[in-house]
């Protein structure tokens, strides 16, 4: 008998953590058809509302059920980890509390790994109920990133997929600090099928993305899985040190002709103040590598354990 487990990252869903477990009991008759077992993990990412207890009753109910509880709140990619590491299964799959991922593809994605794919992964295409304005910054950071990145991340992919084992490992095995799990999970390779479904609405609770989280999680993907903004930085430093030099022999020349009247501050002004903010954008784009270096070389734990059951 196979084994399936599932990972619920869960950041304050007193109200999803019963929802979920339903909707996938619900969907369970495949599992009977091809002979597989299942567990659930459930990864408290610190939550401050009643989602421990709330796992901890489903527990008695159903032996199969795990809790994994974080110390403190470490975010989603750190949940992944923690429950790729802790599950068991000969497949794994990776899916929101919030029901806004369908245990009802699971069969389907079942069938695709049976027919040879190594993961089926899932995206939406549609956008509905997001606000114009972030998908118009999605839309600008996949453009970007595939632009600069080696590593494709497909647009409107979400973490929601289902892996056989080797995925797993090779994801274990990628174990560095700044995770952007949607490039690590492309990263890895594999043969992967994707599924496309219409974006759903949250069943309970509200989403822990602000913009600005968002656009910061964005950055931190574009450094993560590209150095193109170093290489940026770069020729825009050269760009300008040609330009210093036309304007040098120009200004040089136009001395020896028209002698050297004291004249033009202002326009001076003008190239000190836009040369002085390019090398401080510059600085702070090798800033932001060298901090996540920082971060990196310190190699602390991804999350902490509080209680494990
Ligand atoms: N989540 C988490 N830690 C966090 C934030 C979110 O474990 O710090 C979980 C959350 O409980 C949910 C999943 O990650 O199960 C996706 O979060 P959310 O629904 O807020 O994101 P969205 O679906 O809007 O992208
Ligand atoms: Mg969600």
């Amino acid at each position: 008998m196979k084994l399936l487990s599932i990972i619920i990252p869960c950041y304050n869903e007193e109200e999803n953590i019963r929802c979920f477990y339903d909707e996938f009991m619900k969907n369970r008759a495949f599992l009977q058809e091809n002979d597989l077992d299942y567990e659930l993990y459930y990864i408290d990412d610190g939550s401050a509302d009643g989602t421990v207890s709330q796992v901890r009753a489903l527990r008695t109910e159903d032996p199969k059920v795990h809790l994994i509880s974080f110390s403190r709140n470490f975010g989603k990619e750190a949940a992944i980890y923690a429950g790729l590491s802790a599950a068991k299964g000969d497949y794994v799959a990776v899916m929101d509390a919030d029901l806004q991922d369908p245990p009802s593809l699971l069969p389907e994605m079942y069938g695709y790994l049976q027919q040879g794919y190594d993961q089926a992964a899932t995206r939406r295409v549609t956008r509905k109920g997001e606000p114009p304005i972030r998908s118009f910054f999605a839309r600008c950071f996949y453009r970007l990133i595939n632009h600069y990145s080696k590593t494709e991340i497909v647009d409107g992919a979400r973490d929601f997929r289902l892996m056989s084992r080797p995925v797993v490992d090779a994801i274990l095995s990628v174990s560095e600090y700044n995770r952007f799990s949607k490039g690590i999970f492309s990263w890895v390779g594999f043969k992967t099928k994707w599924l496309e479904f219409e974006n759903i609405e949250r069943a309970h609770g509200e989403t822990k993305w602000s913009f600005w989280g968002l656009f910061l999680y964005a950055l931190d993907g574009i450094v993560a899985f590209s150095t193109a903004p170093l290489s940026i930085a770069a020729v825009t430093g050269l760009v300008f040190c040609i330009l210093a030099f036309v304007m040098i022999l120009f200004v040089f020349v136009r001395a020896l002709i028209f002698g050297d009247p004291t004249q033009g501050w202002p326009s001076l002004v003008c190239i000190i103040l836009l040369v002085s903010g390019v090398q401080l954008l510059c600085i702070g784009v090798v800033g932001q590598y060298l901090a996540k270096t920082y971060l990196e070389v310190k190699k602390r734990p991804l999350y902490i354990i509080k209680e494990e059951e």
